[in-house]
C-alpha cells in the first residue's frame, strides 16, 4: 500500500517540470553561478541538476529531505519579506517519496571530497559516502513516479511534451538569471545528447534572450522602462505610498503596424525576478499592442520589481501564481503607460 506521504507528495511535484522548477530554484537559492540540467531519455530515466552554489552543511544532512525542512526560514515575519524560491521544505521530501533520489554536496571547505547522500522514501537519510566533488550540489531524480504506476504511465504518455514545457520554462529562468550559465541537455535511448538550452555566466538579458531565441528577435525589441506610481484603488486593500510603486524593466517588440506574429509564447513575466504567471498583466500587454492595430502578440520580456508586501506568492503550491494585492489599479496604470 501506498503511504499517504506518497500521495500527499504528490501536490509539490506533479510532474516533469515540477521537479526542474523546484530543483533550479535550490541552484538559485543557493547562489549558483552555472546551473546544469541533465535528463536521461527525456526525464524518464534520470533527472539531475548540478550547481556551484554554497552546498549543503554537513548539521543539515539528516534533515533536509525531511517533511516540512527548510533552512531559509528562521521566523514567520520573514514569510511577508521572503526573497528565496523556496520555503516550504516539500521539494526534497516530495522527490524522495516519488523517486529514487541522492544528491552529492560539498561546501567550499569540503572539496574536492564531497558527500554523496541517499534517502529512504519518507525523506530519512539512509547512506552517507565519501565521493569526489567540486562545491555545490548535484541531485538527482531516478525513475519519476516509479513508485504511483498511473502517474508514471501519465508521464511517459505526455514525455515529449513535458519536457517542452521544462525547456520553456527554463528558458524564463535563464533570460532573467544574468549571472547564471544555464546548461540543458538530454540523452536519449541510444545515447545521443542534444542541447536545448545554454547560455553563459555574466550574459546582458539581450544576450540571453539572443540565445534562447535567436539573435534575429533582438532586431525586433525595445526596451520596457516604465515607472509607475498610482492612487491605490477603491478595492485595493492596501493605501501605503511604497506598494503603489512599481518598476517594470525589461524587452517587448517595437511597435511596428504588421510585425511580431504569434509570439504569445514568447511573454515572459515575472515579480521580483520570479518567473509567474499573471494573466491580466498577460492581457493588458496582448490588449494595448492590439488597440494600435500593432502587432497581435508582442514579445515581452518584462520583470515586475515591487515592494514584497504587494503580493502574495504563497497561493499556490508552486508559487507560480501571484496574488497582486491591488491588480485593478496596476493594470490601469501599466495600460496608460504602454
Ligand atoms: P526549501 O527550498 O523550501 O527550503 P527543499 O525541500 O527544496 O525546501 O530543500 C530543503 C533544504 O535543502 C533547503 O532548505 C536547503 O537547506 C537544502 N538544499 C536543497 N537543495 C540545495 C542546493 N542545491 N544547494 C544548497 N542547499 C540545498
Ligand atoms: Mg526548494
Amino acid at each position: 500500500a501506498r503511504s499517504v506521504h506518497q500521495i500527499q507528495s504528490g501536490q509539490v511535484i506533479v510532474d516533469l517540470c515540477s521537479v526542474v522548477k523546484e530543483l533550479v530554484e535550490n541552484s538559485l537559492d543557493a547562489g549558483a553561478t552555472s546551473i546544469e540540467v541533465r535528463f536521461k531519455n527525456d526525464g524518464l530515466d534520470l533527472i539531475e541538476v548540478q550547481d556551484n552554489g554554497s552546498g549543503i552543511a554537513p548539521q543539515n544532512y539528516e534533515s533536509i529531505a525531511l517533511k516540512h525542512y527548510t533552512s531559509k526560514l528562521s521566523s514567520y515575519d520573514d514569510l511577508t519579506s521572503l526573497t528565496t524560491f523556496g520555503f516550504r521544505g516539500e521539494a526534497l521530501s516530495s522527490l524522495c517519496a516519488v523517486s529514487d533520489f541522492h544528491i552529492v554536496t560539498a561546501q567550499a571547505d569540503q572539496a574536492p571530497k564531497a558527500n554523496k547522500l541517499e534517502f529512504e522514501r519518507s525523506g530519512k537519510l539512509k547512506n552517507k559516502q565519501i565521493v569526489a566533488g567540486q562545491r555545490g550540489t548535484t541531485s538527482s531524480a531516478v525513475n519519476l513516479f516509479s513508485t504511483l504506476p498511473v502517474r508514471r504511465r501519465e508521464l511517459e504518455k505526455n514525455i515529449k511534451r513535458e519536457l517542452g514545457k521544462v525547456v520553456t520554462l527554463l528558458n524564463e529562468y535563464a533570460c532573467i538569471s544574468t549571472g547564471v550559465r544555464f546548461n540543458v541537455k538530454n540523452t536519449d535511448a541510444k545515447r545521443k545528447t542534444i542541447m536545448l538550452l545554454s547560455t553563459k555566466a555574466n550574459a546582458t538579458m539581450k544576450e540571453n534572450i539572443a540565445n534562447v531565441y535567436g539573435a534575429k528577435t533582438l532586431l525586433t525589441l525595445i526596451p520596457l522602462e516604465l515607472d509607475l506610481e498610482f492612487e491605490p484603488s477603491a478595492t485595493g486593500k492596501r493605501v501605503d505610498r511604497e506598494l503603489n510603486e512599481i518598476r517594470v524593466r525589461g524587452h517587448v517588440s517595437r511597435p511596428v503596424v504588421g510585425e511580431g506574429r504569434g509570439t504569445r509564447d514568447r511573454q515572459m513575466y515575472y515579480v521580483n525576478s520570479r518567473p509567474c504567471g499573471i494573466p491580466q498583466i498577460a492581457k493588458a500587454f496582448n490588449e494595448v499592442y492590439k488597440s494600435y492595430n500593432l502587432s497581435q502578440a508582442p514579445f515581452v520580456l518584462a520583470d515586475f520589481q515591487m515592494d514584497t508586501n504587494a503580493y502574495d506568492v504563497n497561493v499556490s503550491p508552486d508559487k507560480r501564481t501571484i496574488l497582486l494585492h491591488d491588480s485593478a489599479a496596476l493594470i490601469e496604470s501599466l495600460k496608460n503607460a504602454l
